[in-house]
């Protein structure tokens, strides 16, 4: 079956930067298995991906808007020291409130006696990159998949979402 919205899709990937060095992969580890046309990859991706079938594979090289976006030099803020946790190190991500109130991923750019330094971009924000992907399986998801708008493994039946 081919992938679609409300797809189960499950991929092999290698995402390098633009200078060819490796950031991630899953060659070697578990596959990624994703809801197709849910957001929860990057969106270029998902494009190349609509309508792919078992065993398509392919080389996206996609600029950093349709990736993880373009950095947002606003989504870098100041924090007291006191506001985190003392064992807490740079180059870590902890959640906090954004602007509007909502839970987000920051990473700690920057520690001193009083401050943090904290960066709410994606740590991938601002970068082109270059998706090497096979598709290893397409089903469909369950209704219950749909309705939480993301994967059950197999067996799955702890989920509280
Ligand atoms: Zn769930």
């Amino acid at each position: 079956m081919k992938a679609t919205k409300g797809s189960v899709v499950t991929v092999q990937y290698t995402l390098k930067d633009a200078a060819g060095e490796i950031l991630e992969s899953s060659v070697g580890d578990e596959p990624l298995q994703y809801l197709h046309g849910f957001d929860e990859i990057a969106e270029g991706l998902e494009k190349v991906l609509e309508g792919a079938e078992k065993g398509f594979k392919t080389t996206a090289h996609l600029k950093a808007a349709e990736a993880f976006g373009e950095r947002d030099e606003e989504l870098v803020i100041e924090v007291p020291r006191g506001d985190l946790p003392e064992d807490i190190e740079e180059g870590e991500e902890i959640w906090s409130d954004d602007e509007e109130g909502e839970p987000a991923a920051f990473t700690v750019v920057k520690l001193t006696e009083e401050s943090a330094l904290l960066d709410g971009n994606h740590p991938y924000a601002g970068k082109d990159l270059t998706f090497e992907v096979e598709v290893l399986d397409v089903r469909a998801a369950t209704e219950e998949e749909l309705e939480h708008g993301h994967v059950h493994a197999d067996g799955d039946e702890e989920c509280e979402d």
